[in-house]
């Protein structure tokens, strides 16, 4: 994997800008953003499931899933969530202001794997990000992947992200895509119940799907205990974990859980790997 993005001194961000932000809900925006330097843009390359960490002069950093697709390089987008300080600095900025990126980072979704076969994405919130990646690398690869199925829970429609790739794999032939909320509100039509509900509505092949799992711990914990009802072999189900992380690279060990690193041996797992793990 070229280096490009990354310096000598691996704690020193490059100098990156944000070029657009698009409105997602009222807690989430996405940032479009590139870095200052020309060649570092053109050389940066990552893979769906890796995350960046995100800086912002005097505020301090965060780790951030890339929520694009290396399919399409001239886009980096980051989709983040108004969470505390850092966050809510970010969500305070517009087109050209100055930000730092270091990475890519993190053990990645393994896409070769998942040619093939019929693939289950279930997201909660913001936990889409990651999957997103995963979702358009799989589309942009066309015959290679497929069929997917899609299943989004949000807590109401108004905090529903990603509407514009929610829309366009309704869309998409090869998909399946729900969307269900948590609580309704004037003028919401769909699906109404916690993202689990929507297993109802759709088949799976327990001897060849994949499944793919981001969003809240609660979310998740539910979701790989339905998962496991239908039958889905652990090996097959992966999900992302999080975890507070400094250093993003498996130095501080701020983000150790169980004798893992989130930062470095994550945060993409799968249900096998996290078997024995005590506080999951
Ligand atoms: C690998 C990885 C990828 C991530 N990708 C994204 C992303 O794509 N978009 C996005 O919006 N966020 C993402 N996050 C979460 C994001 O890094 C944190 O929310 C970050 O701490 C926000 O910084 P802040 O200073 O704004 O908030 P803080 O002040 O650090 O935290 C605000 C609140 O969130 C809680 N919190 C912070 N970090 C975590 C965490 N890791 N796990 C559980 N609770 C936490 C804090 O306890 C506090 O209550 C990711 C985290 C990881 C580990």
């Amino acid at each position: 994997m070229p280096d490009s993005a990354k310096n000598d001194n691996i704690y020193q961000p490059r100098p990156a800008r944000i070029d657009r932000v698009i409105r997602e809900s009222s807690q989430i925006k996405t940032f479009v953003v590139r870095f200052a330097e020309p060649a570092v843009q053109e050389a940066f390359t990552y893979r769906p499931g890796q995350f960046l960490m995100v800086s912002v002069p005097g505020c301090g950093e965060a780790p951030i899933s890339i929520a694009s697709s290396p399919t399409r390089p001239e886009e980096i987008h980051l989709a983040i969530r108004r969470a505390g300080q850092l966050t809510a600095a970010l969500h305070l900025l517009g087109p050209g202001a100055a930000i730092g990126l270091r990475g890519p980072y993190g053990r990645p979704f393994p896409v070769e794997d998942l040619a093939g076969r019929p693939l289950l994405f279930v997201a909660g919130g913001i936990g889409l990000a990651p999957l997103r990646s995963v979702i358009l690398y799989t589309l942009d690869q066309g015959k290679a992947y497929g069929p997917r199925t899609i299943l989004y829970g949000s807590r109401l429609p108004s905090d529903i992200a990603f509407r514009q790739d929610l829309a366009a794999w309704q869309e998409d032939a090869a998909t399946t895509c729900l969307v269900t909320v948590d609580q309704a509100e004037a003028g919401w039509d769909g699906p109404v119940g916690v993202v689990t509900t929507l297993f109802d509505r759709i088949s799976i092949d327990p001897e060849a799907t994949v499944a793919l799992v981001c969003g809240p711990p609660l979310m998740i914990r539910f979701v790989l205990a339905e998962l496991a009802r239908r039958g889905l072999p652990a090996e097959r189900i992966y999900t992302t974990l999080e975890r507070h992380m400094k250093c993003g690279v498996g130095v501080c060990r701020h983000c150790h859980l169980d004798g893992r690193l989130v930062c470095a041996d994550g945060p993409v797992f799968s249900l096998a790997e996290l078997a024995d793990l005590t506080t999951f």
